[in-house]
């Protein structure tokens, strides 16, 4: 297929891109969290050419990028808890799912079936400048393969999805390093995955701690599948020590790590890092390898980690 063209995060680049995502090519950019695969929100052969270079399942929907809460309420109906959400974490790594408002406009793929739309409205500099120049809602999943481990880097969207995808964004490494959290306000409100914002965070708007809903066969969040992140390599979770064979993944002090989430033991530092050093770890471990990886505690990003990590180790399909 096509060379895939790496753009420069300048005015130049922002305005190519910003005409392909409006000719309902795909565009991978980067936001705090992740990249994102972009593409016209409205334009359904752009939507389906998403699930396509992915190889997303149809059931799957989309989250959907807007600059602000003006244009995030044309596509989806607010409430007074929902605009306080908003207000305290937008633009930042917040997901809202909410009723889709009618004649919003959106390829009806974007919702898989669902009477709600997923959005957001990043902070990264570049994702804003895209999606104001662009002047439409932008679909935008992580840039990866369905199942594999996610882009922090546009390097790494280029591992996955070079000839698969017009044009990537190179905004360079992403700060927060996991994906959004994903929350459905309501009484209770419901986290449906953890990520960068915390639910000790949540709860200081909320006033009380968002529900967890177990994971399902089929789960509300309709990718929380079990097996997500995966290395080519088997992984083995809170491993204080490695065996024979394997790469171990530090966390705080771990004397003979290969890699380390962090050696201070730092969550915001193990989010920004986990999606490169689980890359890292699966090269060095090599066919049919194995990586171990220490523990890493349960409070604030740790949440989020902890997810990922445990899909990452998950019995593949
Ligand atoms: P990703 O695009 O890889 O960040 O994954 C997006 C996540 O948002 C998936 O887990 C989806 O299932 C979830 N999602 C998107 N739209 C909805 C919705 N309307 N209701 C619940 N979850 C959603
Ligand atoms: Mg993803």
């Amino acid at each position: 297929m096509n060379t895939t063209l790496r753009l420069s995060p300048d005015a130049a680049g922002i305005a190519r891109a910003a005409a392909l995502l409006r000719a309902g090519a795909l565009v991978a950019f980067p936001t705090e969290t992740v990249y994102g695969l972009g593409g016209a929100a409205t334009i359904d052969a752009a939507v389906r050419g998403i699930y396509e270079a992915k190889g997303r399942p149809g059931h799957n929907p989309l989250i959907v990028h807007v600059p602000d809460l003006a244009a995030a309420e044309r596509l989806a109906v607010f409430d007074d808890q929902a605009r306080a959400l908003a207000r305290a974490f937008w633009p930042g790594p917040l997901t809202l799912v909410l009723p889709l408002r009618t004649g919003a406009g959106l390829s009806p793929r974007i919702t898989a079936g669902h009477p709600t739309v997923a959005i957001r409205v990043p902070a990264h500099p570049l994702a804003q400048a895209l999606l104001r120049e662009t002047g439409l809602p932008v679909a935008a999943p992580s840039a990866n393969p369905s199942g594999k481990i996610s882009p922090t880097t546009a390097d790494h969207v280029l591992d996955g999805l070079s000839g698969r995808i017009a044009a990537v964004l190179d905004g360079g490494p992403c700060a927060v390093g996991v994906e959004s959290t994903i929350l459905a306000p309501g009484t209770p409100p419901r986290l449906l995955r953890p990520g960068g914002v915390t639910a000790e965070d949540l709860a200081r708007v909320l006033g009380t701690l968002p529900i967890r809903p177990e994971d399902a066969a089929r789960p509300e969040a309709p990718g929380q599948l079990a097996s997500h992140y995966a290395p080519e390599a088997a992984v083995r979770l809170n491993a204080t020590a490695p065996q024979t064979g394997e790469i171990w993944v530090g966390f705080g002090p771990c004397a003979g790590a290969a890699l380390s989430l962090s050696e201070s033991g730092n969550l915001d530092e193990a989010a920004a890092r986990l999606f490169d050093v689980l890359r890292r770890a699966d090269r060095l471990a090599g066919p049919g390898g194995r990586i171990a990886i220490a523990p890493v505690p349960m409070t604030g990003l740790g949440l989020a980690i902890n997810d990922r990590l445990g899909r990452a180790a998950a019995p593949r399909p």
